[in-house]
């Protein structure tokens, strides 16, 4: 089997209200989807992140830089490829977008395998379990979401059964260096460092003692307001810290790991095995969170989590993007041994919910259960590509 051609499909969804974390501004979900086709029919896909700019300046990535590398090539070959992609282009930069890019194609590649062998993606990587347990990714801010409005929020999602639930915090001005100055839209939506104590109290009231309730300040802090602010959140009792200094502040997050009893979990925006390896190496992070369409597919993230295994660290990957994003982790998820849970956005996305023809959906004991089709064992609804296609 030859790989013949490589092509994207671009979605975007408009949010009915914009959101945003403790830094980005969200006022519409944008995602890039990876075709990769074979001589044999066959055609994988894969999804590349596209956080932080145009969709285009990606796709141009794939089509421009890595698509005659892969043309001709048999697709089993996964790891020459991957090494083919990177290798070639190093000039080019080691992580960011590039890596987004390697990801979205290393994931078709691994839907071709599994449908060339007829199984399931997460077996063929060793199928550790069957099913996996959901957190709740939500508690975003947005225009007029007062603190009530946030627990009405998180309340329904321990009601609808999730044993874990998210939210953000960070969007505070008066943290003198926080990147949200230099965001797009950093006056929207933002709250004081107490706001955020009282979102986290009542976020904790509305899911009850026996939930999980992890926050995510998204690179917003430095060590001291973090270990201040978690000080004066205690009684909360909060299952993860996600990202609370910058991604390049490895010592500063090490020092937080240390200080605190709370696990601290990150970096998404970290990427590729190397970025990885020293996170884990300083103990940056108790908690490691790859993301397979964007630390480098299903190959790199496999080797992040066998790293995080050596070091006796579970791995709780980053999903936020589309349904292809869902299902390309979930399968690295339950492939490995150290996994914990899967992240399940909760924000109004089609891209999520109506890409596919076999929805992902969460059972009330707050399980997803991993298909028993071959690959990703997803099939593409025409109408909504058509619907959101750019
Ligand atoms: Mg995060």
């Amino acid at each position: 089997m030859r790989i013949t051609d490589v092509t994207t499909i671009k979605l975007h969804y408009d949010m009915p209200v914009p959101m945003a974390d403790a830094i980005h501004y969200m006022p519409a979900r944008p995602t890039l989807l990876v075709q990769v086709h074979t001589d044999g029919g066959l055609v994988g896909l894969g999804e590349a992140a596209a956080y932080g700019g145009a969709l285009a300046s990606t796709e141009a990535v794939i089509l421009n830089e890595l698509r005659d590398t892969l043309l001709g090539e048999d697709p089993f070959t996964v790891e020459r490829l991957w090494a083919k992609m990177a290798t070639r282009s190093h000039q080019r930069g080691r992580s960011g977008m590039l890596m987004m890019a390697i990801s979205g194609i290393d994931i078709a590649l691994w839907d071709i395998i599994g449908q060339a062998t007829k199984t399931p993606l997460y077996r063929l990587l060793g199928g550790y379990r069957d099913e996996v347990t959901a957190y709740a990714s939500a508690g975003f801010y947005a225009r007029d979401k007062g603190v009530a409005d946030l627990a009405e929020e998180v309340g329904t999602y321990a009601s609808r059964g999730f044993k874990h639930v998210k939210i953000k915090v960070g969007r505070n001005p008066e943290v003198l260096l926080n990147p949200l100055h230099a965001m797009q839209a950093h006056d929207y939506a933002t709250v004081s460092l107490e706001e955020d104590a009282e979102r986290v109290r009542a976020a904790r009231a509305a899911v009850g003692p026996r939930v999980g309730l992890a926050i995510d300040a998204n690179n917003a802090w430095t060590p001291s307001i973090a270990l201040e602010f978690m000080q004066g959140v205690g009684e909360a009792r909060i299952s993860w810290l996600e990202e609370p200094v910058s991604t390049d502040d490895l010592d500063g997050s090490a020092d937080v790991a240390r200080t605190l009893a709370t696990p601290v979990a990150g970096y998404e925006t970290e990427t590729g095995l190397p970025g990885f390896r020293d996170l884990i190496a300083r103990r940056a992070v108790d908690i490691v969170q790859p993301d397979v369409i964007w630390t480098g597919g299903i190959t790199e993230c496999r080797k992040v989590a066998a790293l995080a295994q050596a070091a006796g660290l579970p791995v709780i990957p980053h999903v936020f993007s589309s349904a292809v994003s869902t299902a390309a982790n979930i399968h690295l998820i339950a492939s490995i041994p150290n996994a914990g849970l899967l992240e399940f956005d909760q924000n109004p996305n089609p891209l999520r919910d109506e890409l596919f023809e076999e929805p992902f959906t969460v059972s009330p004991d707050g399980t997803v259960s991993l298909p028993d089709r071959p690959g990703l064992g997803v099939t593409l609804r025409q109408d909504t590509v058509d619907r959101y296609r750019v």
